[in-house]
């Protein structure tokens, strides 16, 4: 049976990854910054709460990410904890680099340290490559991060990708584009088009406040993302990847998708904040996917307007 350690597990990827590694047998055992006070809501609403064990970790803290990696002494580690978001990180430009920067340096420190045959999975992000503009961002397109959160999630990637040459470490980072579920919290702007427009089907008077909506996004589905993550570690050779659809629209798209599956029309109920907009931001964000395709054999189901429908209906 192999062992899987799955640091943030109380995020929305970390949920839904350790429902599938659970399917597939795995035991699986879980990060979370505090885990006596951490409600783990998401794993309850998977109905897989009593199924994990759980651990607290500190990612910034050696000495309690070796504790952890002693203990459980697991075969695969997911990094999936940190600062995650993209707006949060202009607020809070330090905590979010010391969490994924440093968080990701101590869990690879702390494989090579114990000499044990980890691989290790890193959440790359999409962000890194800034704007893609018309051409899709492949492995081999260079980043250009426009966030702090861009910054520090390009750092992590190139600290993977140099204990894997320097020290032969299995260690690859998925480089991925926005994926949405009904477990994302409502600071991302997706969840919170979607819970505005059910309450506002519900009968709600409220006005909903949005900063740049002419953004473009290539947005999948987390469920199937987190199996890309897995196959990640499943092959001969540690190799990054792009994980992306390959489409893109726009953030008005996404609202009036929302809107319209409540048959309401968005423009009655969105105003528009300037104070909202981001200091720099992406406007168009496209992946391409195509190695995924070829060397993991994935390919996403879901767009865009299939995936508010599923949001909307959750
Ligand atoms: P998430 O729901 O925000 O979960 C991240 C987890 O990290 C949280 O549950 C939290 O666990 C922990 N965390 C939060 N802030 C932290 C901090 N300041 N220091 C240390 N730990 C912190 O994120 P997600 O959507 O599942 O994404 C998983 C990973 O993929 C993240 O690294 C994210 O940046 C990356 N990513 C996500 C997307 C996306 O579209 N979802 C795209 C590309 C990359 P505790 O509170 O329990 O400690």
């Amino acid at each position: 049976m192999k062992k899987a350690l799955i640091c943030g597990i109380s995020g929305q990827d970390g949920a839904y990854l350790a429902k599938l590694l659970l399917s597939k047998g795995y035991i699986v055992c879980g990060t979370s910054r505090d885990a006596q006070v951490s409600s783990f809501r998401n794993l309850a609403r998977l109905g897989i709460r009593d199924q994990v064990k759980l651990e607290s970790m500190v990612l910034t803290d050696f000495r309690s990410v070796l504790q952890v990696l002693r203990k459980i002494q697991p075969d695969e580690v997911y990094n999936l904890a940190g600062q995650s978001s993209v707006g949060l990180s202009f607020e809070q430009p330090v905590e979010t680099l010391e969490s994924i920067a440093t968080g990701t340096l101590n869990l690879l420190e702390a494989i090579r340290f114990l000499e044990a045959p980890i691989r290790f999975y890193n959440a790359g992000s999409s962000e890194c490559f800034g704007d893609t503009g018309n051409e899709a961002a492949d492995e081999n397109t260079p980043f250009s991060p426009r966030s702090p959160y861009a910054v520090a999630k390009a750092t992590a990637f190139w600290q993977v990708a140099n204990y894997r040459e320097a020290y032969h470490l299995f260690a690859c980072s998925g480089i991925l584009f926005n994926h949405e579920s009904p477990l994302r919290p409502e600071r991302f702007v997706t969840q919170k088009i979607i819970a505005a427009a059910k309450r506002i089907a519900a009968g709600s008077q409220e006005t909903l406040v949005l900063g740049n909506i002419a953004v473009k996004r290539d947005w999948g589905w987390a469920p199937e993302y987190v199996e890309a993550m897995y196959l990640m570690l499943q092959q001969e050779q540690p190799e990054d990847f792009v994980i992306a659809t390959g489409h893109s629209y726009s953030l008005e798209q996404f609202i009036e998708a929302a809107f319209a599956s409540v048959q309401r029309n968005w423009q009655n109920h969105v105003v528009i904040d300037k104070s909202l907009y981001r200091p720099t931001d992406i406007q168009e964000g496209r992946g391409n996917p195509a190695k995924a395709k070829v060397r993991l054999g994935w390919q996403a189901q879901y767009l865009m307007p299939e995936i508010v429908q599923m949001m909307m209906s959750e």
